[in-house]
């Protein structure tokens, strides 16, 4: 029995998908690099590949891309990171679809005859040309990246960068910008969504117009739980001292899991759907919790992210944000994709 594990609920995966889908009327590119934002990415294009609403998946690199292909995938892969000269070859063997985004990225794929995407730069500042600049028989798409969603008027203008480029370019299969939060746009002249966080119920915002299943439960077991006299100093540092007795337990769950140590005495864990407190320092494998007023023992179960509160709720408090939260997720935590759907 793994002493933390990550389940994965398959169909709140599905209804989110098919909620924002709906929401913009228009099939979804599935982002999930970096592993599935540390969710598993073969766990999660496990569920995905049979939807209908999925049309293709994203990664950041060809590395990732050639991992879902060996793990069976079928549908189009893009890789957002474009291609280095070397790299070639393991997109035409792997059937991967680059995004070009630089004058090199169309060296390195001279006399390859494979279709492309382009990347243009509206104003994110990362990737992408700054003016139409590719005129070639296999560009099959374009695509851009808003910088910040949450602000209505850059956006706009963004948008509006975009579609004088989607214009010149005329008819494409893929034309897409809309991202998790980038979806209250509900852009008329794109094809396609392209989206990571949201599939796991994870709101890019407040107000999110469409209603998302949560999908992720992450949790660990106690290995040990002990009562400890007042005045004793918790943990490294000793940065939490008891002021009576108090009953501590050890959740086998730490920094190096991607419980950030800057949650110490700040966040809460949930035991039996109760919050309680991470006290002293976390350590790498290892968090105290005050479960004083429980009956809790030794191999019990706490939740750390699930029903009582999510990876954003956390990040919050950690002064960050849930995809780095969730990219931290280490890879000794044991992911499990879960048909029934009770509790979540
Ligand atoms: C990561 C990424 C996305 C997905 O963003 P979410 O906020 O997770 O939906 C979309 N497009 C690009 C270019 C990305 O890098």
């Amino acid at each position: 029995m793994p002493r933390a594990e990550l389940k994965i609920r398959a169909e709140s995966i599905r209804e989110n998908v098919r909620s924002m889908c709906k929401f913009s009327g228009k099939p979804m590119i599935a982002v999930v690099k970096a592993d599935a934002y540390g969710v598993g990415a073969v766990h999660v294009v496990s569920v995905l590949e049979k939807l209908k609403e999925v049309s293709a998946f994203a990664v950041a690199c060809v590395e990732e891309g050639v991992e879902l292909r060996r793990a069976g995938v079928k549908k189009k892969i893009l890789v957002l990171g474009g291609v280095l000269k070397g790299e070639e070859k393991a997109f035409v063997e792997y059937g991967l679809t680059p995004v070009v985004s630089h004058r090199e990225h169309l060296r390195a794929l001279e006399g390859i005859n494979i279709p492309i995407q382009v990347k243009y730069d509206t104003g994110m500042g990362r990737l992408g040309f700054l003016e139409e600049a590719v005129e070639d028989e296999r560009v099959e798409g374009i695509l851009t990246h808003l910088s910040s969603p949450l602000d209505y008027k850059y956006s706009q203008l963004q948008i509006e960068a975009f579609r004088r480029i989607a214009e010149r370019h005329g008819r494409l299969k893929y034309v897409h910008v809309e991202s998790s939060a980038g979806i209250v746009y509900r852009i008329p002249f794109t094809t396609h969504i392209r989206v990571g966080l949201a599939l796991y119920g994870e709101k890019p915002m407040q107000d999110y117009p469409v209603s998302l299943k949560k999908a992720l439960e992450l949790r660990a077991q106690l290995i040990s739980v002990k009562t400890l006299p007042a005045n004793f100093g918790v943990s490294y540092s000793r940065t939490y001292v008891t002021q009576k007795p108090t009953m501590v337990g050890v959740v086998a769950f730490g920094y190096a899991d991607g419980l950030m140590k800057s949650l110490s005495n700040k966040a809460s864990l949930y035991y039996k759907g109760k919050a309680v407190r991470i006290i002293g320092n976390i350590t790498m494998d290892m968090t105290m919790v005050d479960l004083t007023g429980t009956d809790a023992k030794v191999g019990d179960w706490v939740e750390i992210v699930g029903e009582s509160q999510s990876f954003t709720d956390l990040a919050k408090l950690a002064g960050t944000i849930p995809y780095e939260l969730m990219t931290n997720l280490s890879r000794r935590i044991h992911r499990q994709v879960r048909e029934d759907a009770h509790n979540l």
